[in-house]
């Protein structure tokens, strides 16, 4: 735990390649999607590694010596957003906590699963590399006015982990626009945010909304508590919410995931009583 109570970003680490074990061709990248899924993510996509968005203390290596992790599988948890409906509570603090312990889980369980099939993996939480980013550059969604990925799945009520690897997996589409469109025509979470952290304007003042994280940091700080009101006021959070979808399916193309039933009206309608 840090100073403001959350959880420290974990470290997960190396995966090394079984000697003599690697697969003669070139896997599918379906087939390890699949594997993702069966672990317990809600969204798996692929990226190549974009150097920018390591941290300058990362330990993956992308450009240098025998080993290359050019790939990144980046890996959606989404959270129970009925856990979020009332910003700060307990209930947050317990559901982002189950989603790091997931995220743990299944990040080491599919960098093994790597290599098992003979290729180097690097199993990292928050840590190694901006999340957002690759995420984004993998498809899985588009940034929001509140900072967040609003995730095609499940809007900003998820949480990410990555698989760096040297795998040649098969990279999925990056959108054209990076910016939500939505987030254009609405302010909910910068009204609703308590810190007053989020930026208002109709287009973003440099590249994308700003969020103060200093204003953030010090509210946390100063009521102790963890405050998730830009992700329980995202209409994204009720609209799509699929706290884990019933079925997956996996096709040639990429990893589809089949819609469970959207939230029914009373739920909608309660969020936004
Ligand atoms: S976590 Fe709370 S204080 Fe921080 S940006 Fe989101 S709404 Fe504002
Ligand atoms: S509340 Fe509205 S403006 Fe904020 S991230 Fe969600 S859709 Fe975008």
């Amino acid at each position: 735990m840090n100073d403001h109570g959350h959880v420290r970003a974990p470290t997960y680490g190396l995966h090394v390649a079984l000697a003599g074990t690697k697969t003669s061709c070139m896997m599918d990248s379906t087939v390890i999607k699949r594997k993702a899924l069966e672990l317990g993510a809600d969204m798996v996509n692929i990226c190549a590694v974009n150097p920018g968005w390591l941290f300058r203390t990362s330990k993956v290596p992308t450009s240098e010596g025998t080993v290359r992790f050019a790939r990144v599988l980046v890996i959606g948890v989404a959270m129970d957003p009925e856990a979020f409906r009332v910003s700060p509570s307990a209930a947050i603090k317990e559901e982002t906590h189950h989603g790091y312990r997931r995220m743990e889980e299944i990040a080491l369980a599919l960098g093994d699963y790597l290599s098992r099939l003979g290729y180097n993996a690097y199993s990292a939480g928050n840590g190694e590399a901006l999340s957002i980013p690759l995420a984004i550059d993998a498809g899985m969604g588009t940034l929001g006015r509140n900072g967040l990925l609003l995730a095609t799945e499940c809007g900003p009520c998820l949480r990410i982990c990555k698989v760096f690897t040297d795998m040649p997996l098969l990279p999925d589409a990056r959108p054209e626009r990076v910016l939500a469109e939505r987030c254009a025509a609405c302010t909910i979470c910068s009204d609703a945010c308590p810190a007053n952290a989020i930026e208002s304007g109709a287009a973003p003042s440099h590249e994308r909304w700003r969020v103060d994280r200093h204003r953030c940091g010090k509210y946390w700080k100063e009521t102790s508590q963890e405050c998730a009101a830009c992700i329980s006021s995202c209409p994204a959070t009720w609209e799509d919410c699929r706290t884990r979808p019933a079925e997956h399916a996996v096709t040639k193309e990429g990893t589809s995931v089949q819609p469970s039933p959207p939230c029914d009206g009373a739920t909608r309608a309660a969020h936004e009583d």
